[in-house]
C-alpha cells in the first residue's frame, strides 16, 4: 500500500521539488525533462509480463541496465545532456529504491 505511493511520489512529487528548488526560472521545463525520463519505461513492453509488481527493473530491462545507467552518468559531464541525465538517474534511484523496498 506504501510502496506505489513512495514510489509516484518519487516519479511525480520529488521532481517538481527539485525543479522548484533548483531551477526556478525554467522549472516547467525542467520538470517537462523529468516527466519524460519515465519514457525509458518503455522498455517494459520487451518484457513478458510487460508489468511484473515483483520484478526489479534495475539490470533487467535495456534502458534500466547497467550500461544504460553508465551512459545516463556520462550525460552529467555535458552542460546540454546535464538535466536529462539527471532526470534519467532520479528515475533509476526511485526505481532502486521500490527494489529495496520489494
Ligand atoms: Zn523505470
Amino acid at each position: 500500500m506504501i510502496r506505489p505511493l513512495i514510489h509516484y511520489g518519487f516519479h511525480f512529487i520529488i521532481p517538481l521539488l527539485i525543479a522548484l528548488c533548483f531551477f526556478p526560472k525554467q522549472w516547467k521545463k525542467v520538470y517537462i525533462i523529468f516527466i519524460g525520463a519515465m519514457l525509458i519505461d518503455l522498455d517494459h513492453l520487451l518484457a513478458n509480463p510487460v508489468f511484473d509488481p515483483h520484478r526489479c527493473s534495475i539490470g533487467f530491462h535495456p534502458l534500466h541496465n547497467y550500461y544504460a545507467i553508465t551512459g545516463y552518468f556520462i550525460m552529467l559531464f555535458f552542460t546540454k545532456t546535464r538535466i536529462i541525465g539527471l532526470a534519467l538517474l532520479w528515475h533509476i534511484v526511485t526505481d532502486q529504491i521500490d527494489c529495496w523496498m520489494m
